[in-house]
């Protein structure tokens, strides 16, 4: 049997796959089962922060598995204990509890706002949470409840109540829902990734602040995609120059092992008392290695090359005819074209380009260290789609 027939023959059928068999990479290259090579803009869905087979990340893994790859919760380790001081000292957070997952990173985030809201009033009245209509939050029961998009709200009800969606930059929607006094929390992605690549504006993220002072909410960033260096910043809310009290991340946190983070800022960093949450893999010592030797490379020097590489991506678009629009920040891009990203998409692993999509756009979210050739060589190839 083929890898293909074989997975199609026993693994669960919750995925679309394109008709690949990978078999290694190197850098930002990858190479199928046939020795095919492709340039890879899709990291993996923005996991591969530095690639494949980046040698600091692969060294300090494989280090940590040689000495101890598991404890439990029930003991201290290292390497957890490192990548929350390291977390801690770059964002000025208070806490970090991790997990494996952006979904489990998100319902971290949920019950501390819940817990948040009973502990100041002692009852379940002001629990409910506004998130934005197009986000995506995960798919677990209760964060694809918190997922403001119909289509993910069909076949596993019923549904945890407690959210209500505003319309992404809609500050006049979003100051009626607040001044319900309903909430206890805004969660939202300062880029939707999923929902279409788009970016949240200055005015709204600045309102959703104040409103979160106002009405004593607590201001939640979803960075799983935007997070860890993604967008240029080593987190994307800090474009935006507003103090969050939860910020949950996944994906490129440890540059393709599983970890998710929820970090506690002052105001919460108590709501989490012993027995009240946890993960029994949750900072599992060989994913917080892996994350350390991520975190600790994401330095403003990296931010300024992923700014860069976004305007090198920019220019060379605006020379495409059939591009209709560019959307969101650093190395988290949304092209909008004249024809459906899919079929772009399509084309592209013909040609060898592995590109994603987000609705009907095409979405570039390469490896952070990506080289400005392979990038000129992964735009020649996508441009040509796009204009023929
Ligand atoms: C991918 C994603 C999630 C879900 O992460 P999983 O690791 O698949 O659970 C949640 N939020 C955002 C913004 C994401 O992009």
């Amino acid at each position: 049997m083929t890898i293909t027939n074989k997975d199609k023959t026993y693994v669960a059928g919750t995925y679309g796959r394109f008709p690949l068999e990978i078999e290694r990479g190197c850098g930002a290259r990858l190479w199928d089962t046939a020795g095919k090579e492709y340039i890879d803009m899709g990291a993996g869905i923005a996991v591969n922060t530095f690639g494949y087979c980046d040698s600091v990340w692969a060294d300090a893994v494989k280090a940590q598995v040689d000495k101890l790859q598991h404890t439990s919760n029930l003991y201290y380790t290292e390497p957890c204990a490192r990548l929350a001081e390291l977390l801690c000292q770059r964002t000025g957070m208070k806490k970090v509890f991790f997990s494996n997952s952006g979904a489990e990173a998100n319902e971290c985030a949920i019950k501390v706002a819940r817990k948040y809201a009973f502990m100041k009033n002692g009852n379940e009245e002001k629990s409910n949470i506004i998130t934005l209509r197009n986000s995506f939050h995960g798919r677990t029961v209760t964060t694809l409840a918190a997922t403001g998009q119909d289509t993910f709200h069909t076949d596993f009800g019923p549904f945890p109540e407690g959210f209500d969606y505003c319309e992404a930059n809609n500050c006049k929607e979003l100051e009626r829902l607040a001044s319900t006094g309903e909430f206890c929390a805004i969660m939202m992605e300062t880029v939707q990734g999923e929902g279409g690549v788009n970016a949240l504006t200055e005015e709204f993220v600045h309102l959703a602040a104040e409103l979160c002072e106002k009405y004593d909410m607590l201001l939640i960033f979803d960075e799983v995609q935007a997070g860890n260096g993604r967008t240029g910043k080593l987190y994307s809310y800090m474009h935006y120059g507003v103090s969050p009290d939860v910020v949950s991340t996944a994906k490129g946190l440890a540059g393709g092992l599983p970890m998710g983070a929820t970090m506690l800022s002052e105001k919460v960093e108590n709501v989490l008392t012993p027995g009240s949450h946890g993960s029994t893999f949750g900072g599992n010592p060989v994913c917080a290695a892996g994350a350390v030797s991520i975190v600790e490379r994401l330095t403003d020097e990296l931010m300024d090359g992923v700014l860069r590489k976004e305007q090198l991506i920019r220019e060379r678009l605006a020379q495409c005819k059939n591009v209709l629009s560019v959307t969101g920040k650093g190395l988290m891009l949304g092209i909008e074209c004249t024809k459906a990203g899919r079929d772009v998409a399509n084309e592209a692993l013909d040609r060898g380009l592995l590109v994603l999509t987000a609705k009907n756009k095409v979405r570039l979210v390469p490896p952070l260290n990506i080289s400005d050739a392979d990038i000129i060589a992964a735009l020649d190839i996508l441009c040509d789609i796009i204009d023929s």
